[in-house]
């Protein structure tokens, strides 16, 4: 399979930090067209954030900060089916263990209700919006294509008072849903589809998150976002790329309202797509609910909260939305920048220790029954002096991972099997000389002696012992230990998930054993386990009784 070159996490210099952005917002600085800079983080309380959204916060916090400005958290919440104060409460934590806070308090599209209807009561004065009767199919028809001009609805002439007539009724809950909607009377015959008389409010009778049952009326994305930008006195309005074609109409709407200036200015840069993950929120809310994962905060989701979980750091995800950049243009990225910005943000930081996760029983045959050796090992071999020493016990019996052994090895396999040598880290060299297997010939146990000085029969260059990992059985913790991996197996899903999702998503290690400095690890503790990866104390399910690990990330990208 020849696969394409994927945007590698270079970006251009103007897509550096989102430079492209911080050139219009210099220009508009310096032409004195704003005085200061204000963005906002504009989520739909529908779901939980991801990493998508990561990119959004970093970058219009990231612009807020850096200009000594300001950076408003609002909640886009103008669809009342879909939106819970789950994920308002979720986006909140989320928003500030990325390391971000907002200016002054939460803010709340719906807080804007009763402005956005007096500004529509102000269009209809104007003559710029009209009462349509047009059921939603109706709309699709007379909407015209890319190809062919749209036509006006029979109803867009109405006088200005029957409309204010029929709006206020709208709003009384005098007619059901979907059999009118208020829209903007701007060109059925635009080039833009979305200036083709798009709907400012809808009729829908539902209950509200915040507002209860105050409204039936609805306002829709485009109107609700240019006023609200407009109101909280954005400087800058950032959003992805879908929206550039919507631009005309946000402007439009200031615009027809005489709003006074300077008003927002919307900015588009590319959405963030991740490697074998998916961000559709739809299909991230199917995952959940019909139990494909468990839960938000499965740690194979890209969500913030199932990062956190599975032991991502906010600085390593903030260094991965660093390198990536802000682009302009549609871009897949990579799984490998964000692992990658996981492993460099915790190399320098995390404990090695071993655990072995599939253990196989070692018996050293020379080693006196009974009898242990307790020696000390570093929690950063690679910079003695860094921190102190762990204790580390010996015994007749120990671990190591079933994985290290073979019983008929291959020529490229330098780890142990019968009647080879390897070297245990910070221990003693054993020697296979014996194989026990049960009933079904399955390797159960092996009988080994141990030296102090290498004996001429490891399996690399010159006779030179592998080095693996083991734990001491007697003292070692049992732990039930979760290796993630990627949720999906093709590169870039589609979403279809009985097909692509992978089925080695998660792998689970009940018999895993841990060294037993482990013993009183704290959930949230992370750490290196040698030669398998970084691993963390799950933040739910670890306890005393029950050590639960999950692995952050592998040691080694597979690109
Ligand atoms: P929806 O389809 O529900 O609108 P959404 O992913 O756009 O989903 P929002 O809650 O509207 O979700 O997103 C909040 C902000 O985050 C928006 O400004 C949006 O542009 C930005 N955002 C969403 N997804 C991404 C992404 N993949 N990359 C970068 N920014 C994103
Ligand atoms: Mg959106």
């Amino acid at each position: 399979m020849t696969t394409e070159k994927i945007n590698t996490p270079v970006p251009a210099d103007d897509e550096r930090a989102g430079n492209f952005i911080r050139t219009f917002i210099d220009e508009d600085l310096e032409s004195g067209h704003y005085k200061s800079v204000h963005t906002r983080f504009p989520p739909e309380p529908n779901g939980y954030l991801h990493i998508g959204h990561a990119k959004s916060i970093c970058l219009n916090f990231g612009i807020g900060h850096d200009y000594k400005g300001l950076t408003n958290l609002r909640f886009d919440d103008t669809n009342p089916v879909k939106e819970d104060v789950e994920y308002v409460d979720s986006i909140q934590e989320d928003v500030r263990w990325l390391g971000f806070e907002w200016h002054d308090k939460p803010y709340y599209a719906s807080d804007y209700f009763d402005k956005l209807y007096e500004c529509a009561e102000e269009l209809i004065k104007k003559g710029l919006a009209y009462v349509d009767d047009l059921t939603a199919d109706e709309v699709r028809e007379y909407r015209g294509t890319l190809t062919e001009p749209g036509k006006n609805s029979p109803w867009r002439d109405r006088s200005v008072e029957e409309n204010l007539d029929l709006f206020r009724r709208m709003k009384a809950g005098e007619f059901p849903d979907g059999s009118k909607s208020l829209r903007a009377k701007i060109d059925m015959a635009s080039p833009n589809i979305n200036l083709r008389d798009p709907a400012l409010y809808r009729i829908r009778k539902a209950h509200h998150h915040r507002t209860g049952d105050k409204w039936v009326i609805y306002p829709m994305y485009d109107y609700t976002h240019s006023i609200s930008d407009a109101i909280e006195n954005i400087s800058h309005s950032l959003c992805t790329l879908e929206f550039e074609d919507h631009r005309p109409l946000y402007d439009w709407v200031l615009e027809a309202l005489d709003w006074p200036v300077p008003r927002p200015r919307q900015i588009e840069f590319a959405r963030l797509n991740l490697e074998y993950t998916l961000m559709s929120k739809r299909k991230l809310l199917q995952l959940v609910k019909e139990n494909y994962v468990d839960g938000w905060d499965d740690p194979r989701l890209p969500t913030i909260a199932a990062l956190r979980r599975r032991g991502f750091t906010p600085e390593a995800i903030r260094l991965f939305c660093d390198r990536i950049g802000v682009a302009k243009r549609d871009s897949w990225i990579e799984y490998y920048w964000l692992e990658k910005a996981v492993r460099d943000d915790l190399n320098p930081q995390v404990k090695r220790v071993m655990a072995v996760l599939k253990p196989l029983k070692v018996v050293v045959e020379n080693w006196p029954e009974g009898e242990t050796k307790e020696f000390s090992a570093p929690y950063f071999p690679d910079e003695p002096d860094k921190m102190p020493f762990r204790p580390l016990t010996f015994e007749r019996e120990i671990y190591i991972e079933a994985d290290d052994f073979l019983l008929d090895p291959p020529k490229k396999f330098y780890r142990l099997g019968p009647g080879r040598e390897v070297l245990l880290r910070w221990g003693y060299y054993i020697h296979c000389h014996d194989v026990v297997k049960d009933e079904n010939g399955e390797v159960t146990e092996l009988r080994c002696t141990y030296s102090e000085e290498p004996r001429g029969f490891g399996a690399g260059q010159g006779g030179q012992p592998a080095v693996i990992h083991w734990v001491p059985a007697a003292s070692s913790i049992k732990a039930r230990v979760r290796v993630y991996d990627r949720l999906f197996k093709v590169p870039r899903p589609k979403g279809d998930l009985k097909k692509e999702m992978s089925a080695d998503s998660l792998v689970e290690c009940p018999e895993a054993r841990l060294e037993p400095s482990l013993g009183g690890v704290k959930p949230g503790e992370r750490f290196q386990f040698e030669r398998l990866g970084y691993f963390i104390a799950d933040e739910k399910l670890h306890t005393a009784e029950t050590p639960t690990f999950n692995r952050i990330v592998s040691l080694r990208d597979k690109r």
